[in-house]
């Protein structure tokens, strides 16, 4: 069993975000980040500081809009519309979720596709469904690094996506589809999880369900990655997959935390810093 680094891993793409930052800034360009953040939720916040940390040691210009929770959508959206024209912004992030009464799709559809480093814009999902380049969601596209960097082969894999939100579930299939793997996607109506996942080459959940994946869930040999996060009571954090019983059997698996969640944030600097090369 080989556990995936997500953390060595990150820390290799920041460096080479680095150095590729360093010569932008000799040509004059400073990539720049601007991040919605609305309301008080804690795991929002600690998410932001994280992303804004990241910037920060990479010589990205960052900036931080936080509104109350009862903001209007109206001044969301002009904010979005005036980061837009802002030539020293490349990429704009609006933290997730928003409160009930903002209609989020409406504000992701608001942010110019071309700084939509989040991935989440109708433009940017049609693009990646059709295999065409585009800002690719940042967590599946770190899952899809990992692949790469771990030599695994996907063509004609058997693998079972479990979650089927918009920005992980249904852009990883997509990625993998387009990568020729045979994909199943399932999510909280599937029938039967197990007889999906337990025959499967691969096994990729993001539900935000600890111990959903269980060892009789998966063959011996499997590759698992867990993009869930998920904090118990003690405060600790856990993934969707039982670690301790199921990483026995597997050929590669990604430990939560120092799995996928470090490469989430190296992604999102990868695509800002990709923003800004086409400024
Ligand atoms: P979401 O609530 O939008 O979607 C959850 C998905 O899981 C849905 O498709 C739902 O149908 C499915 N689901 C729920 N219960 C299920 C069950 N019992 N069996 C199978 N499917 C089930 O959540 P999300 O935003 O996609 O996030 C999912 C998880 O991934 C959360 O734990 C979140 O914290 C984590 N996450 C991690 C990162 C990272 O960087 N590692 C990034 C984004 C989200």
């Amino acid at each position: 069993m080989q556990i995936i680094d997500g953390s060595a891993l990150a820390k290799e793409i920041r460096s080479e975000v680095k150095t590729e930052v360093d010569k932008l800034k000799e040509q004059g360009v400073v990539p720049g980040l601007a991040v919605v953040l609305v309301g008080d939720d804690p795991a929002s916040h600690a998410y932001v500081k994280m992303k804004s940390k990241a910037c920060k040691e990479v010589g990205f210009y960052s900036i931080v809009h936080e509104m109350p929770d009862s903001v209007s959508q109206e001044r969301i959206i002009e904010t979005i519309k005036m980061m837009n024209q802002n030539p020293n912004i490349d990429g704009i992030l609006v933290q997730l979720p928003l409160p009930g009464h903002i209609e989020t799709e409406k504000i992701l559809e608001v942010i110019d596709p071309k700084k939509d480093v989040d991935g989440f814009h109708p433009y940017n999902s049609g693009r990646l469904v059709n295999n065409l380049d585009s800002f690719v969601p940042c967590t599946p596209l770190g899952v899809m690094k990992m692949f790469d960097k771990y030599n695994i082969d996907l063509r004609g894999k058997d693998v079972v996506v479990v979650g089927a939100s918009n920005i992980v579930g249904k852009p990883m299939a997509s990625l993998l589809l387009n990568a020729d793997a045979t994909v199943t996607v399932t999510h909280i109506y599937t029938k039967d999880l197990k007889a999906h996942t337990q025959n499967a080459d691969i096994v990729i959940v993001g539900v935000g369900k600890p111990g959903l994946i269980t060892e009789d869930m998966v063959k011996e040999g499997a590759i698992v990655i867990d993009i869930g996060i998920n904090r118990l009571e003690n405060g600790k954090l856990t993934g969707d997959v039982a670690f301790d019983t199921v990483s026995p059997k597997c050929s590669y698996v990604t430990p939560v935390p120092g799995g996928v969640g470090p490469m989430t944030i190296a992604m999102l600097l990868q695509n800002t810093l990709d923003a800004a090369k086409m400024r």
